[in-house]
């Protein structure tokens, strides 16, 4: 059943019709009627917009209404929709042939672009964020000989069976605790500690002997944006190599997107592994995963740490990836820095104004506005959250043209497309879904 989400004012209807009709019939053959779980709209209710195209800060649904996209593919898109070198690109790279199954240029090239912009020494191409953190999980077991995984609640780092384990956002918008289908044997390999607790960290250390690796998000995007204390990330290298473990940061949000170098760029951190996708693959299916050569030289072939991939290195995601970093210049990551700034502060001010309770937390251009009055460093205290206030707030938004994260446990995604034209939109859209927010807070 659809919700009716109709607003006073709002510019736009806010039934789909076209959009209702396609869920209904995926939703008789695809789980949920979705291919990933956070597009269901199941946090905010309604009906989740099917989308026709996009070009530049835009996107067209099916039922021909337009929208300022501030989630961006949830992150991929820094230079917006169809951006003509990377369409360019990735037609051209079609028209020599999609896939051989053998090497070719561009995967040099591009595994050359991320380690000239990375701490990587050596990189392996992978086709999801989810492959590359579950295959850095073997490689470090296998380098270490260790068995155990230290992550944190609140980190998401893909649907692997080991790190689902208070896996914030999907997971957490969908109130699961954790997946049924994990084993318990997967996931009593799996130590769970509270984000920015350099304590809890060292206590677990103390206790136990066998772990491999500490996993954490670069900076958090996946419990809405949470950024690492001072000296967090640094203090993880040290606990993790005074105890013969690995830390492997994950960059799958932040690579490329906070920074020309992802957040080692803003804060260098003895890390071993680093996991990459989204940007890197310029809205195309590629990621990697890298680190030290004597690391990584445990990998199939050159090692015996199995990993492998029928379309690894696809021609067509290297050509769009390639060329999307190639254009990511210092000029693009100002511009994205800027535009997230104005974003975020004309939402804090349309918030303040309504009287509505807000947290806007940035980590780089990556931010999120928590709707709580709780100071927010970790998962706990995000979940403190007013989930009412913030469905009104993403209806009243989308009704006036604006596609947010359907989520409040999300980062919202800029991108340099974002054109005077849009921000308008943003910025007239604000203060009529802060009042909304206002009008629903605390009859959660
Ligand atoms: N790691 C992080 C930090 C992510 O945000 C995500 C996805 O959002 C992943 C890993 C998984 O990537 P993918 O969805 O490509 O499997």
């Amino acid at each position: 059943m659809t919700t009716s989400y109709r607003t006073a004012g709002a510019p736009y209807p806010q039934d789909a019709p076209v959009s209702q009709a396609l869920f209904d019939r995926a939703q008789a053959i695809v789980p949920g009627g979705v291919n990933s779980p956070v597009r269901a709209f199941r946090a905010v209710g309604g009906t989740p917009r099917f989308m026709a195209r996009g070009e530049g800060p835009w996107l067209f649904d099916a039922d021909g209404r337009r929208y300022a996209d501030l989630v961006c593919s949830w992150g991929p898109l820094i230079h917006g929709h169809a951006h003509p070198e990377i369409v360019a690109a990735v037609q051209a790279a079609a028209a020599r042939g999609t896939s051989f199954g053998t090497p070719t240029e561009g995967e040099v090239a591009l595994a050359e672009e991320i380690v000239r912009r990375t701490p990587v020494e050596q990189v392996r191409l992978v086709n999801s964020g989810t492959e590359a953190t579950m295959t850095a999980i073997r490689l470090a077991r296998g380098f270490t000989g260790k068995s155990k995984i230290v992550k944190f609640a609140g980190c998401y780092h893909g649907h692997v069976d080991a790190l689902l384990a208070a896996a914030g956002s999907g997971v957490a918008t969908l109130g699961l605790p954790d997946s049924p289908g994990v084993t318990g044997a997967a996931a009593s390999e799996t130590i769970v500690a509270p984000y920015n607790d350099v304590a809890a960290v060292e206590a677990i250390f103390a206790a136990q002997d066998d772990i491999a690796a500490i996993i954490t998000e670069a900076a958090p995007g996946n419990m809405g944006v949470v950024a690492p204390r001072d000296g967090f990330n640094q203090r993880l290298a040290e606990i993790a190599h005074a105890n013969g473990a690995l830390l492997i940061i994950d960059e799958v949000m932040t690579g490329f997107r906070v920074s020309a170098g992802g957040w080692a760029g803003l804060e260098p951190v003895d890390a071993d592994l680093y996991t990459y996708g989204k940007v890197m693959g310029g809205g195309l299916p590629a990621a990697a995963f890298g680190g030290r050569a004597e690391i990584m030289s445990r990998l199939a072939p050159a090692g015996p740490v199995y990993q492998a991939g029928t379309l690894s290195g696809n021609p067509l995601a290297c050509a769009a990836g390639l060329t999307s970093l190639r254009l990511a210049d210092q000029a693009v990551y100002q511009r994205l820095d800027d535009v997230s700034a104005t974003i975020g502060k004309l939402a804090s001010e349309a918030l303040t104004a309504a009287g509505v309770a807000h947290r806007l937390a940035y980590a780089g251009n990556m931010f999120s506005i928590f709707f709580t009055d709780a100071d927010v460093h970790d998962y706990d205290s995000a979940k403190t959250q007013d989930a009412a206030a913030f469905k009104a707030f993403f209806h009243e938004m989308l009704s006036r043209g604006v596609y947010l994260p359907p989520s409040a446990f999300e980062s919202w995604f800029v991108s340099t497309a974002l054109t005077d034209e849009a921000l308008e939109t943003i910025g007239a859209a604000l203060p009529e879904a802060a009042r909304a927010a206002a009008a629903a807070g605390g009859s959660n």
